[in-house]
């Protein structure tokens, strides 16, 4: 941004004003609803064909009015993201590429790497963030995890859902340590491979055993018992990786493909039982 206007001539502040207009109007909750739902279509959360949850999850998902889901949805239908069909859920039409961003890079250049890298990298500086959130979250966060929870409970039997809350639920306590740079690197980290994240998170059992972590975290959070919060961290990121490699090893020793990108196929998976 500052290059660009550095670039230009003799550029008075009336030159700037739609500029400055732009870069407020980007910070209302609309729009950064809109960016959140976005990032979720571009990083594989949700897929092409995906049912948006309700206005009323999304809402409890996100801690925003009814209303400003209401208003990102029809941004993200002016983009042609989603499609508002009258009568029926908002579903997800197209993956638009130019909002791949996420936290510090893109998916697609995190997915470059290999999962002991990532998962060695997340533990690294996971262990730091989460252990300076422990001593740094306020009484707003604390609020803000306890009805991501409540809401999360009501998710149980669907993995989309769940993940959108879980995305939500990280991003609140990565932030909560108070460095957005290592926070938007931790969540680039988190974003690794997942769409083999959602295929692990069908599996039976899957969203109950992250649900029994994230009680453990926020229990820890409360106390700001920073080695209880690092503790249950590190058993969420193993638990990660375990679910994680057990999908990707199937498709490295050369197996059939199908259904990785389309888990509504797994049952037919026979590794689905494990
Ligand atoms: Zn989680």
């Amino acid at each position: 941004m500052q290059e660009r206007i550095a670039t230009r001539p003799r550029e008075t502040l009336h030159d700037r004003l739609p500029e400055m207009r732009q870069s407020i109007r980007k910070q209302t909750v609309k729009d950064l609803i809109a960016d959140k739902l976005s990032s979720l279509i571009a990083s594989g959360v949700l897929a092409v064909g995906d049912e948006l949850p309700g206005e009323r999850e999304l809402s409890a998902i996100l801690s925003v009015s009814r209303e400003t889901i209401r208003g990102a949805i029809q941004t993200l239908a002016g983009r042609g993201l989603v499609d508002v069909a009258h009568g029926s859920r908002t579903r997800v039409a197209h993956v638009d590429l130019g909002s791949l961003q996420n936290g510090l890079t893109n998916a697609s250049t995190i997915n470059r790497y290999d999962i002991e890298s990532v998962h060695g990298a997340r533990l690294l500086v996971e262990r730091n963030v989460v252990a300076a959130a422990a001593e740094r979250i306020d009484a707003e966060a604390l609020r803000a995890l306890e009805e991501s929870l409540a809401a999360q409970a009501t998710m149980l039997g669907d993995p989309v859902q769940f993940l959108i809350a879980d995305r939500e639920f990280h991003v609140t306590i990565y932030r909560a340590a108070g460095n957005r740079l290592l926070a938007d690197f931790v969540i680039d980290l988190y974003t690794y491979l997942m769409e083999f994240r959602r295929q692990a998170m069908a599996r039976p059992g899957a969203i109950e055993k992250s649900f029994a972590d994230h009680k453990a975290i926020v229990a820890a959070l409360h106390a700001r018992d920073v080695a209880a919060v690092v503790a249950a961290f590190d058993r969420h990121i193993d638990r990660i990786y375990a679910t994680t490699r057990s999908i990707l090893e199937p498709a490295a020793r050369g197996e059939k493909r199908p259904g990785l990108q389309k888990p509504a196929r797994r049952a037919a998976q026979p590794e689905e039982s494990l």
